[in-house]
């Protein structure tokens, strides 16, 4: 029995950003490679540190859902995820044991060969009788100072494709590095050039930097006797889906003993079970055992009958993105779950629903109830920061005790890692009982902030 974690960035401010991740988990699902599939996130939940704890097998594969190497995919996330391993991640991946469960984690989907045709199809949609006679192929990446390996898979990718014999020219340019792709005239001596950004999705680079600094009007541009020719980004083509399927089946022949059930896991999930075929209430929702299914609705809707139905666990997932006001939830334990619907599910999509609803709530609580959940203190949290984050270590103890009294006030959850006592879980038949073992990535966000506006009123 194996599981499979994709790992997207996630955002605190886009509802929208984990799309993509969430598409192509569902996609993976169909497949039935793998017996589960679940997310997480650097900036939602679960978080990279809680993700591990809601597989439940114990052989996880690990995939970041990243156009390329970098920054994310070797510092935040084997550090959050505890890998016990920095920098860059060898082709056959890295692999650990970490509490009895086998982690194998991968590259990124973005160095898979295969890109390399993804990228030709999305010339050939840009400029449909390109041709090895009188067209350049330009592959555009972000590339950054701090970090080669980010710009490496764009020139394995501008090699291939060279090989390929497909086009008369190719080259790898750069926004953030040497050569930068202002350079492609004296570069490049095609008469028709094919520009490609090698990005994730359509964003401020590809939608306004890479057009205002190469002077590009539109899909089609002409400079003089020259014509250019700008594609969509690579990261948005349908066939991204087969190279995350191929990846996800090259992982899988790299675990050829399955795992089996996480005894850790199990025991939270059969505690929460027998929980909810008795009726049980968990932060703001209630869930009711009728005929062998489950309602789950919101406690404040209990006893209304005018309230949208939900057959899904994705339903639920996208219906509780928002709070009433159109307010984005990253954080699901805050006190603004939506009201005006109810969900029904059976046993088995019951768990995967409160682990939209709740991520990884099941099993903190009942680690919390065992009194076996370990909390990291602020400063550790603090500590491990790395980039733009390392502010936080300048924050004061006031600076953090204000920032998350604002955040946290919000939340149904007890900050253990602030020394915060739950005594009482909602095991024990309080709702409300959720543990917080560690800082959210939201909090530490907020608490920057903090510093940055202090900071800045001292330099005024
Ligand atoms: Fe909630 Fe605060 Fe914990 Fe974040 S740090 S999950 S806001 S209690």
């Amino acid at each position: 029995m194996r599981s499979l974690v994709l790992i997207g960035h996630g955002s605190h401010l886009n509802p929208d950003s984990a799309r993509a991740v969430y598409h192509y988990a569902e996609l993976l699902r169909g497949q039935g490679f793998f017996d589960e599939v679940l997310e997480g996130y650097w900036k939602e939940e679960p978080s990279l540190r809680q993700v591990l704890r809601t597989a439940r097998y114990t052989d996880v594969t690990v995939i970041p859902m990243f156009i390329s190497e970098g920054y994310f995919t070797e510092t935040v996330i084997p550090r959050e995820m505890g890998l016990g391993h920095q920098g860059p991640v060898p082709p056959e991946g890295v692999v650990r044991q970490i509490g009895g469960v086998t982690v194998r984690y991968t590259l990124p989907y973005g160095v898979h060969p295969s890109m390399s045709e993804v990228i030709m199809q999305r010339a050939l949609e840009a400029c449909p009788d390109a041709s090895p006679e009188d067209t350049a192929l330009l592959i555009i990446g972000h590339g950054t100072t701090r970090n080669p390996n980010s710009s490496r898979v764009v020139y394995h990718n501008a090699d291939r494709i060279r090989a390929s014999g497909r086009f008369r020219e190719v080259a790898a340019l750069f926004l953030d590095e040497d050569p930068r792709v202002n350079t492609w005239p004296e570069l490049l001596s095609s008469r028709r050039v094919v520009m490609i950004p090698f990005f994730t999705a359509e964003g401020w680079h590809t939608q306004e930097t890479i057009p205002e600094d190469l002077g590009l009007t539109g899909a089609v541009t002409e400079f003089g006797e020259r014509t250019v020719y700008y594609g969509l980004p690579v990261g948005t083509h349908p066939q991204i889906a087969d190279v995350i399927v191929q990846l996800a089946q090259d992982a899988l022949a790299q675990s050829p003993m399955p795992g089996e059930d996480n005894p850790d896991h199990e025991e939270a999930w059969a505690a929460f079970m027998t929980r909810a075929d008795a009726g049980l209430r968990l932060g703001e929702a209630t869930i009711t055992p009728h005929a062998g299914l489950y309602e789950v609705r919101p406690t404040l809707d209990e006893g209304r009958e005018d309230l949208e139905l939900l057959a899904t666990p994705e339903g639920l997932r996208d219906r509780v993105r928002l709070s009433d006001s159109g307010e984005y939830r990253p954080v699901h334990t805050l006190r603004n779950l939506p009201r005006g619907w109810r969900a029904v599910f059976d046993a088995a999509d019951l768990r995967r629903a409160i682990g939209y609803l709740y991520p990884a709530v099941v099993e903190e609580g009942y680690l919390a109830s065992q009194r076996a959940l370990q909390a990291t203190p602020w400063a550790s949290t603090a500590r491990r920061q790395t980039g733009i984050y390392t502010k936080v270590q300048q924050a004061t103890p006031e600076e953090v005790a204000a920032t998350s009294r604002r955040v946290c006030g919000g939340c149904l959850k007890t900050r253990l890692w602030a020394g915060d006592n739950l005594y009482r879980t909602f095991f024990d038949g309080v709702p409300g009982g959720i543990p917080c073992a560690e800082a959210c990535t939201f909090l530490v966000s907020e608490i920057r902030e903090t510093v940055a506006a202090r900071q800045q009123q001292e330099r005024e």
